[in-house]
């Protein structure tokens, strides 16, 4: 594939540190398992996250942020999670967006919300946040010119992947 002609997404940062062989294989285009319930990656993503009110949301792409508040001269946009099992990789998607309105010119800062463990956990787009941003972005441009995918690792994550068959049958 010709790495320059794909835009890294907030999905592919989101596998991206739970499994990278998982971004290799969406990257190259894999078919998932057809039959699997969960074959639809960003379905996933999707029961990760609760149902929200709609009203107050801010839209990117085909990502939609709830706007929590605005406090002063920034925004607050907040995404709730029903666990926070997948916390690294929810945190950094959360600092992509930020990254992805603040190239828009939106001062926001994030805030991850996990209701049925009363935690939540803020995230400020800092300084060491844009360049890890920058060093997983430039990694999976690096993973996707990679002719093979990394082995397989058995994690969590597994259980309900599109890949299981792919990987472990
Ligand atoms: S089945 Fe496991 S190892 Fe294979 S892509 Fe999915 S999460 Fe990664």
């Amino acid at each position: 594939m010709d790495v320059l002609e794909f835009a890294v997404t907030g999905t592919h940062i989101w596998y991206y540190y739970c499994c990278q062989r998982e971004v290799w294989l969406m990257l190259h285009q894999v078919n998932a398992d057809q039959d699997d319930a969960n074959m639809d990656l960003g379905r996933f993503l999707h029961e990760m996250t609760y149902a929200r009110d709609r009203s107050k949301e801010i839209t990117l792409g085909n990502i939609r942020l709830d706007i929590v508040r605005q406090e002063d001269d920034e925004m607050v946009v907040g995404e709730v999670k029903k666990s926070s099992k997948y916390l690294t990789s929810a945190r950094m998607q959360l600092a992509f967006y930020l990254l992805e309105l603040k190239e828009r010119g939106i001062a926001a800062r994030g805030e991850l919300l996990f209701p049925k463990e009363r935690k939540r956990e803020v995230v400020e787009l800092t300084a060491e946040l844009e360049q890890e941003l920058a060093t997983a972005t430039a990694a999976i441009r690096s993973l996707a010119a990679e002719p093979r995918p990394p082995q397989a690792k058995k994690i969590a994550l597994c259980r309900n992947c599109a890949y299981k068959e792919f990987c472990w049958a």
